[in-house]
């Protein structure tokens, strides 16, 4: 079986621990981040890292960006970031986009753009705890 290979663009809190976690389930990951401190700190984590600015459509092409399986857009704070990198994302061609948004219109902003998945990350923690709570014999995953 072919492995699939991840891109996770922003390593902030979320991206980072995405990221991580993929690779100990044994994916390969690049991490891409604008701010070169955080790619360091990931540096000797992940398969591959890169300091890039995402929005740029040149800078993701030359990563051969359309060949990764799946892509995580995990930009939050700077929305425009966030949108302008999922549309270079879709036009590039990438398969599997998957991004976070921080509010409902950025979500739907995302899934008109043509995203796979949008993700709410407090909010779907929020859910996914108070289920847990409820039936403490739930699995975590
Ligand atoms: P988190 O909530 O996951 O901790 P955060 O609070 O650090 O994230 P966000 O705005 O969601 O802030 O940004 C996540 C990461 O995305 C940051 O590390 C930031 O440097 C990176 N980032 C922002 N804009 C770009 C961009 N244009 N290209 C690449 N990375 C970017």
């Amino acid at each position: 079986m072919i492995e699939k290979q991840y891109a996770v663009i922003g390593l902030g809190r979320f991206g980072s621990s995405l990221s991580r976690e993929l690779v100990k389930l044994g994916y390969e990951v690049l991490g891409i981040d604008i701010n070169e401190e955080r790619v360091h700190e990931m540096s000797q984590v992940l398969t591959h890292t890169v300091v890039a600015d995402c929005t740029e459509e040149e800078v993701l092409r030359s990563l051969g960006i359309r060949n990764f399986d799946c892509v995580v857009v995990a930009i939050g704070n700077d929305m425009q970031a966030s949108i302008l990198t999922a549309i270079v994302l879709k036009d590039a061609g990438v398969t599997k986009v998957v991004a976070k948004a921080l509010s409902e219109l950025h979500g739907k902003v995302l899934q008109k753009i043509g995203v796979d998945r949008v993700i709410y990350p407090e909010r779907d923690m929020g859910i996914r705890v108070a289920h847990q709570l409820v039936s403490p014999n739930l699995l975590d995953y």
